[in-house]
């Protein structure tokens, strides 16, 4: 007998949660990452939980209808990672005719008509906050209601609740190779231990690497694949609303400019095609200047590639070849005649992820029995609340532990939710949790992230499961790797 019904390979969004929802039907699952949870393409999305205007302009209504049912979804079983926001889209009429706008978000609010979530506006920004970091002569926008989420909290609560649910979670665990016979066989290098797992049913999650695994590594057919990667660049704060701006620049391309981390704002996106290691991937000059003119041409506040003080950027593969990307990613099942299965997985929308693993789980249903459909109704882990309790929540954990200010009670019920409890426990003041790393950071919460969350190195934890580390002093972050070091 195998050793589990299905071995995934790959620990981004995609290979999480097709984790999380295989084992919850049951199956018996085994995830194997080379490196971090979420460090590939996943911590680069634009976090946005959407259903993409851009689309509504290419007519794509049933995508876009569909992607903002997932928005539900994701307020539903994500309460603390996922936050309703106002989108705001200054009128440019060089850009697009404000009256198409306008019809494009009554459009919007009526795909969108079961959401609970403001109807989109016309705002006059002379006298709102939104017109505040704006140049004149911009006189409207448009405001609309959609989400934005942190897309790699949203990964490691996947493989928490796969845990949770009876999945194997192995990082720094890389496939080398795989024979396919009555089971897959898979040799991994597992933190430096040579294994072999076998499985009866293979998933190939491997984002960028996706062709060169089945090439190299499963030996089947390789997909004819591109290589597309995303810039997004960071800077301090450029408006203080809360809000996120979409810019319309002039080359028709939509930019968005969100709030990131309190004190930050993320400026993005741009993708085109990338060639090299998918491991080394960085934002090149022209770029970062294309995203600085893009935000110069709306904000007040003039900004330049010395203010850049991070890069978020990611590849993934793309079907067409010329780097164009399939903005759905790609979901196929090999199984032809008798060979075991094979599904390949990659790409697509952080908004679309849930839907996406649960249609690639499904295909196994012929090969195994298994129980129904059920990740769009369970909360994730910490999320056992209504969306619209969150500011209650934060509220009651200022209650419970009076060392915490506002916006650090704000972090941490957004990041772990109601599980905020299992690191504060009954903590009645800051240095009950261990030494101080930064203003935010204890080691409380360090270790909760090591035995529960698989932190292995500073970076899982100061970019990945938070983004402390736009803040953190480097003593602080040495203080923090010899903690991890002699914890681990
Ligand atoms: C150009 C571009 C545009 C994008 N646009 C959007 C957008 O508009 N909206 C949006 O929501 N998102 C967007 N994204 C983000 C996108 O949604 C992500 O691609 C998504 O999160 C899915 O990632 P993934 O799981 O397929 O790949 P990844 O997150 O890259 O995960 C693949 C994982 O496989 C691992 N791996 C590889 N080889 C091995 C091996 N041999 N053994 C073990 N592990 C291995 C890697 O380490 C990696 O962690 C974009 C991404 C790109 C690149």
């Amino acid at each position: 007998m195998a050793d589990y019904d299905l071995a995934i390979i790959g620990g981004g969004l995609n290979g999480v949660c097709v984790a999380r929802d295989a084992a919850g039907r049951g199956l018996r699952v085994i995830l194997l990452e080379q490196g971090d949870l979420g460090s590939g393409a996943s911590s680069a999305s634009p976090r946005l939980i959407h259903g993409d205007l851009a689309r509504l302009e290419r007519r794509h209504f049933l995508r876009v209808h569909t992607a903002l049912r997932e928005r539900d979804v994701w307020l539903r079983i994500a309460p603390h990672l996922v936050r309703p926001m106002s989108f705001a889209v200054p009128a440019h009429a060089e850009a697009r005719p404000p009256w198409q706008l306008r019809s494009w978000l009554l459009l919007y609010d009526r795909l969108a008509s079961r959401s609970g979530l403001p109807a989109s506006a016309t705002v006059d920004v002379t006298h709102h906050p939104i017109g505040h970091a704006l140049k004149r002569p911009i006189g409207t926008a448009f405001e609309y209601s959609d989400c934005v989420v942190d897309d790699s909290r949203l990964v490691v609560l996947h493989a928490v609740d796969a845990a949770a649910r009876g999945a194997a979670i192995h990082t720094g665990a890389r496939v080398t190779r795989a024979e396919r016979g009555d089971t897959w066989r898979l040799i991994v290098i597992d933190r430096g231990y040579r294994k072999a797992i076998t499985a009866r049913a293979l998933v190939n999650a491997t984002g960028a690497w996706t062709a060169s695994v089945a090439d190299t590594i499963l030996r089947v057919p390789a997909p004819q694949l591109g290589t597309a990667q995303i810039c997004q660049v960071v800077v301090r704060k450029l408006f203080d609303s809360d809000n996120v701006y979409v810019f319309q620049n002039t080359d028709g391309r939509l930019i968005f400019a969100s709030p990131y981390e309190r004190d930050f704002t993320l400026i993005g996106t741009i993708g085109h095609a990338f060639t090299g290691d998918p491991a080394i991937v960085a934002i090149g000059t022209r770029d970062v200047t294309y995203l600085c003119e893009a935000a110069n041409r709306y904000f007040r506040e003039p900004i330049g590639g010395a203010d850049v003080v991070r890069m978020v950027t990611g590849a993934n593969s793309v079907i067409s070849p010329k780097g164009r990307r399939e903005r759905d990613g790609m979901m196929r099942l090999d199984a032809r005649g008798r060979a075991t299965p094979l599904i390949t997985i990659f790409g697509g929308d952080v908004t679309t992820a849930r839907r996406r693993a649960e249609k690639a789980v499904s295909e196994l249903t012929r090969f195994y029995p298994m129980s129904p459909r059920w990740t769009a109704t369970a909360p994730l882990p910490g999320g056992e609340f209504a969306w619209s309790r969150f500011e209650t929540e934060v509220d009651i954990a200022c209650d419970r532990w009076r060392f915490l200010s506002d916006e650090q009670a704000r972090r941490l019920v957004g990041a772990y939710g109601l599980n905020v409890r299992d690191i504060l426990g009954d903590a009645k003041q800051r240095s009950d949790l261990g030494p101080s790393f930064g203003t935010e950071l204890t080691g409380a919460e360090v270790r909760y992230l090591m035995q529960k969350e698989w932190a292995r190195f500073p970076d899982d934890v100061l970019w990945r499961r938070s983004k402390l580390g736009l803040t953190m002093p480097p003593a602080d972050r040495e203080r923090l790797a010899v903690f991890m070091a002699t914890e681990s």
